[in-house]
């Protein structure tokens, strides 16, 4: 017998995979070109040139009881040094390794934050539409998911909701900028209010309120401007990065946390965390990986590509007449679903064999999402589909 919360994992498991499982099946049954699957944030480029160099590079010249041994739970010194550097480089901050733990992907950078700030009861607020598995991170350590609503004008975050939503149980607020779903990107405006509204509210309720910026997607904004420093902004802010989507690495599991100088109880937090990465399971992130991060922290994959895909997109969706917010970052786009069952939207499309996911998934009915990282044929070639869709409901 599995344990009854398991269960409630289990059946509320992510459409998004249940979606990638069932594009393979189409895929088998009426050719992969002909199959639109936009369903998953797999990434479509090939991880830069430089990383295989890299690769190659440690396997030579690391000596293979350092390089496959145990390192450190928070990762190799050298590592968390050179990328406090690069943060002090970019950022003008102060860091040196202590500021920064080595995790399997952004993923485990969330689940360890959490797991070392949260007590049972303890409520965490996101903005909807957010990345699913925050739900599930959160309930891992018995938190429990405090949502605001949409602004579906903007996907902009709804500031006098959220000052409402903050009551002395709350522990942390999660942002995502670049955002998953929306592609949407905070402005330093944004983030300002953001962090007087915080600074004001953990006056009020007498405790911090960590600010946790789940930035997977930093690198990856069409348009000449810079993404803001959320720590410049809000110092008490702990950062979980990963290089899944940046350099298109996602199965091998690499990514950190950035805990800046001056969060509350920036010591403990630093112990709590790379204990939490050990005895979470995941004893300490992949160390060949760790010791490529050095040489290829400063590359990215071509982000050309991904706003070519973008703005295709959105013109066939403009053209086709779906309603939707143009963000300028990550590779997502979230329209809304032409009628308010986003579910029973996204079923139908597989008629026309489209994969889409409902926005339901990401606490935003009405909507759905669709994945760009796909070959710019892909969409091309999804247009008829998509006018399909759009004429049965039309009529
Ligand atoms: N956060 C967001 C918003 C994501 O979209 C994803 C993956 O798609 C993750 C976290 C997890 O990324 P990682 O592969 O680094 O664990």
């Amino acid at each position: 017998m599995i344990a009854d919360k398991m269960k409630s994992f289990v059946a509320g498991s992510s459409a998004i995979r249940a979606m990638f499982e069932e594009g393979k099946k189409m895929a088998a049954i009426y050719g992969a070109e002909n199959v639109y699957d936009f369903s998953l944030g797999n990434p479509s480029l090939e991880p830069p040139a430089a990383v295989k160099e890299a690769v190659l590079k440690v396997l030579e010249e690391t000596s293979p009881n350092e390089l496959h041994g145990y390192p450190s739970n928070g990762g190799f010194e050298d590592v968390r040094l050179a990328i406090a550097q690069q943060q002090n480089r970019l950022h003008g901050t102060n860091y040196n390794e202590e500021n920064i733990i080595m995790t399997v992907g952004a993923a485990a950078g969330l689940n360890i934050i959490l797991k070392a700030i949260l007590n049972p009861g303890d409520e965490v607020i996101v903005f909807a539409p957010f990345f699913g598995e925050y739900a599930s991170y959160v309930a891992n350590y018995d938190g429990v998911l405090v949502t605001v609503s949409p602004d579906i004008q903007t996907f902009q975050p709804n500031m006098d909701e959220l000052e409402q939503k903050i009551t002395k149980n709350t522990k942390a607020l999660i942002i995502n900028t670049p955002n998953n779903p929306t592609g949407v990107i905070y402005s330093e405006e944004t983030l300002k209010t953001l962090s007087e509204i915080l600074t004001k509210k953990e006056k009020e309720i007498g405790h911090p309120i960590y600010l946790i910026s789940d930035e997977p997607y930093r690198e990856l904004f069409y348009g000449d401007f810079k993404i803001p420093f959320v720590p410049d902004f809000y110092p008490n802010t702990i950062i979980a990065y990963s290089f899944s989507k940046s350099l298109s690495l996602p199965g091998e599991r690499i990514g950190y946390v950035t805990i800046h100088s001056e969060a509350d109880g920036f010591e403990e937090l630093v112990s709590a965390m790379t204990v939490a990465n050990r005895i979470s399971g995941f004893v300490n992130a992949p160390t060949l990986w760790q010791k490529v991060v050095p040489y290829v922290m400063d590359t990215h994959v071509d982000v050309s590509v991904y706003k070519k895909n973008r703005d295709d997109l959105y013109a066939i969706l403009q053209e086709l007449g779906y309603p939707c917010v143009l963000g300028d970052g990550a590779f997502y786009l979230f329209p809304q679903s032409l009628i308010p069952d986003d579910k029973a939207f996204c079923n139908a499309a597989k008629e026309f064999r489209l994969l889409i996911v409902p926005g339901s998934s990401f606490g935003c009915p009405g909507h759905f999402r669709m994945a760009y990282c796909v070959d710019n044929a892909t969409i091309h070639n999804a247009k008829e589909s998509l006018k399909l869709l759009k004429e049965k409901y039309s009529k």
